[in-house]
């Protein structure tokens, strides 16, 4: 669960205005159709201010940590965003919670030119994959294609519906702005909202000939190649996002394809961070008089020296024969291998080795 006034910035006793204010301001400069916009950031922030806003929510929040009342209160109405995330968050408005002025400002992100307001675009929604990769790769990172079916852009029309060389002509239904107001009556009065256009699905033009291949639906589902840039150093687990590689939608942006990075176990090699670690086993008479073992790296076989009188336990370490450092350190340098020594101890000896260790024990070893 997420700390609600950390991510509004705001102090635990802040007030409604103050919990607002912060909202705002928020979330325009996260808002996912700016440059610098954010989807996963924005969609915090909406949930902050859900709850926080709401005085039940909020109590509830504050004694337990969590919120156990869901969606529209009584008194509230269902909301759903239209042309935002296809992953789709419902506002399920609180009794008085929401402002609609709140709502259509982030999402049609007015003020662009002279207050007129400009269209929020519709975004295709996102997809998960999930990439299986080897060991060594997630060391030195590697190049991979994936093959995704998908909704994408009809190659022929660009997405745009229309027959090439035909025109497209302003829907006659919205006049081109892509939406409608509808007004609905409800037990509680009647409210106005902005609705998609259905006969131009929010486009705001209609081809005068339809598209032959997708006829005139811009996009259809094909199968693509992906090619997928694994960085050096890269964690299992860990979340590659490519955006606008989701699924295309006629008339906006592609959703983010996010891909999963599962890596596989070494027999050898442990990952530690920026080090990868080993285990070596050596004998009671190298760990005595020191020896060189030709050791297995991931840049192929090194000499290593065990240096004389080293105990079980000990780490021996090879330099820059580690993981990559991120690339944004530009210096190409690597962790480092660790070594962690093992010695065996002989569970049987010899009459002749034993006879010899005696002499050890008097010369007091
Ligand atoms: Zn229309
Ligand atoms: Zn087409």
């Amino acid at each position: 669960m997420h700390d609600y006034y950390n991510i509004l910035g705001i102090p635990r006793n802040a007030s409604k205005e103050e919990i607002k204010k912060a909202y705002r301001k928020l979330a325009h400069q996260h808002h996912p159709d700016k440059t610098k916009g954010e989807d996963k950031k924005f969609k915090e922030i909406n949930e902050a201010y859900q709850v926080l806003s709401d005085e039940k929510k909020r109590a509830e929040y504050d004694t337990y940590g969590r919120v156990f009342s869901e969606g529209a209160g009584p008194g509230g109405f269902g909301f759903s965003a239209q042309g935002e995330p296809s992953s789709g968050w419902d506002f399920g408005g609180p009794a008085g919670g929401w402002d609609l002025n709140d709502i259509f400002e982030n999402f049609f992100d007015g003020f662009a030119g002279g207050g007129r307001r400009t269209r929020a675009k519709k975004r295709g929604r996102d997809i998960s994959i999930d990439l299986s990769i080897s060991f060594e790769e997630a060391i030195f990172g590697t190049e991979r294609k994936v093959l995704l079916s998908k909704t994408s852009l009809c190659d022929k029309c660009k997405g745009t519906g229309a027959e090439p060389e035909t025109s497209l002509e302003k829907c006659p239904a919205c006049q081109g702005a892509g939406r409608i107001y509808e007004t609905k009556k409800s037990f509680f009065g009647a409210f106005t909202s902005l609705k998609e256009c259905g006969k131009c699905s929010g486009k705001g033009n209609i081809p005068l000939k339809k598209c032959s291949i997708c006829k005139g639906q811009g996009v259809f589902i094909k199968t693509e190649e992906v090619s997928v840039h694994v960085p050096a150093g890269i964690q299992d687990g860990e979340m590659i996002n490519l955006s606008g590689m989701g699924e295309a939608v006629a008339g906006g942006i592609g959703g983010d394809l996010y891909i999963k990075i599962n890596t596989t176990r070494h027999p050898l090699f442990r990952r530690e961070g920026e080090n990868l670690a080993m285990d070596l086993n050596i004998k009671l008479s190298e760990a005595l008089l020191g020896s060189e073992r030709e050791i297995k790296t991931l840049d192929g076989m090194i000499k290593l020296k065990v240096p004389s009188g080293i105990n079980s336990g000990e780490i021996l370490r090879v330099r820059g024969k580690g993981v990559p450092r991120p690339a944004s350190l530009r210096d190409g340098s690597r962790g480092d291998l660790m070594i962690k020594i093992f010695v065996n101890m002989p569970k049987k000896i010899s009459r002749h080795a034993q006879k010899l260790i005696e002499e050890l024990k008097n010369e007091g070893l």
